[in-house]
């Protein structure tokens, strides 16, 4: 089978089933095209693409912009390794820290690499600079997190399915309440040789949980007072996604370490970063990390262009002012509900609670009709639908989306 050959949905889906290995459990859903903020699937329909490749199209597909940098950079050097010093990567790292407010930028491939980049360059700075003693360095994280699928990153998720049969687990994690800066400030109290703080500003995959008011700022606070990195994982959240160009700028927050991924390429391409200031990013010297990939010209010029859009469009204000309107719109829905209990988020990263016991498929079924109504949406951890449009939407196709997603919900109705 050739690939100018149209495949119906159910072919592509046999042969995925056939030949790929079955780490993901997809809608029944075949795209083969994407503009702004809608896909057509192989059949033509055309959907609203409510999840936005878990937030890394926050530009919308296929942005012209973000394809034009691509492909005129494609065509003259697409890699050197960092062997050798390519003409894009310096130009890239001074937009970048300049757009983000730090002195230096270390450019990875995905997000779970950029994860692990961050967690060596905390413990280098333990060992380094803080004077813990060797081997003793902790990090701390949250319960419910999720920050990738690597083998030291899955070591510390409670998320039987990413974790059990992958041990030996990694050590050096203290895993805390989510949301209890209380008991940030008793771990960071019982232990000394604390390195690192890793949070998710609002936990995307757990189910867009947004923690209440204040609680970054005075993990921040309790960060510099015990003299311990405040590393912000912004992959899912930043980049426009929660209505603010990062979600930690909501509480005035300045992390040490920042991670960023997917919207940074604006979904075209894999880019993460890591972004610091110079007494923690200075820790790393030649040869002790890096990546074949990453920094190579075609990433650069990508997200320079994917960072430009976000600016020229406003996309941060239009995250802000949408998403008000859709949680307004559903609360009003949500008050005759017996289907739905809440809807939660910032910006445009909302999520639904189905009002159902979380192993039940009514989620699922729910995301089957949206999918039959034209919107397309999936659920996160049992009875959470996470809805999350690419940024450009504009009110009138946000409120058609209300109008679908309301409609499909009546039908679930009691
Ligand atoms: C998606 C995600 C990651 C992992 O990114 P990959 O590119 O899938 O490796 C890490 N952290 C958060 C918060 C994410 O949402």
């Amino acid at each position: 089978m050739t690939t100018v050959d149209q495949l119906t949905s159910q072919e592509a889906i046999a042969l995925e089933d056939k030949h790929g290995a079955h780490n993901y459990h997809p809608l029944p859903v075949v795209l083969k095209r994407g503009e702004g903020v809608y896909v057509w699937d192989v059949e033509d329909k055309k959907y609203y693409d409510f999840l936005s490749a878990y937030s890394a199209v926050n530009q919308g597909h296929c942005h012209p912009a973000i394809v034009g940098a691509m492909t005129k950079q494609a065509e003259v050097l697409t890699l050197t390794s960092r062997a050798f010093h390519n003409d894009v990567l310096g130009r890239y790292e001074k937009y970048a820290t300049e757009y983000f407010g730090f002195d230096k930028l270390l450019p990875m491939n995905t997000g779970a690499e950029a994860v692990e980049t961050a967690i060596k360059i905390a413990r280098k700075w333990a060992y380094e600079e803080k004077g813990v003693p060797e081997q003793d360095a902790q990090i701390i994280v949250c319960e419910n997190n999720f920050h990738g699928r690597t083998t030291t990153i899955i070591s510390f998720s409670n998320d039987e399915d990413a974790r059990k049969n992958f041990g030996p687990y990694t050590p050096g994690f203290i895993k805390i309440a989510y949301n209890d800066a209380d008991a940030l400030e008793r771990a960071l109290i019982e232990n000394k040789n604390v390195a690192g703080f890793l949070v998710e500003p609002i936990q995307g995959e757990a189910g867009v949980f947004v923690p209440d008011e204040g609680y970054l700022a005075k993990c921040k606070a309790l960060c510099e007072e015990h003299n311990v990195l405040f590393i912000a994982d912004e992959v899912q959240t930043g980049i426009a996604r929660t209505g603010q160009l990062l979600a930690v700028n909501h509480e005035n927050v300045n992390p040490d370490i920042l991670i960023l991924g997917k919207a940074l390429s604006g979904g075209a391409y894999p880019v993460s970063a890591v972004l610091a200031n110079d007494p923690v990013m200075n820790v790393i010297k030649p040869g002790q990390h890096g990546s074949t990939f990453g920094g190579n010209p075609v990433a650069g010029a990508v997200a320079m262009a994917a960072l430009q859009v976000i600016q020229d469009e406003n996309l941060a204000e239009n995250a802000e002012a949408l998403g008000k309107l859709f949680r307004a719109k559903l609360n009003e829905y949500i008050e005759t509900s017996t289907i739905v209990s809440l809807v939660r988020g910032k910006g445009l990263l909302n999520a639904i609670v189905i009002n159902d016991s979380e192993d039940s498929s009514t989620a699922w079924d729910i995301c089957m009709a949206l999918k039959e109504n034209g919107l397309l949406a999936k659920p996160t951890h049992g009875n959470i639908i996470r809805f999350a449009p690419p940024l450009v939407m504009n009110e009138e196709q946000l409120l058609d989306c209300v109008s679908i997603i309301t409609k499909t919900l009546k039908a679930f109705e009691k």
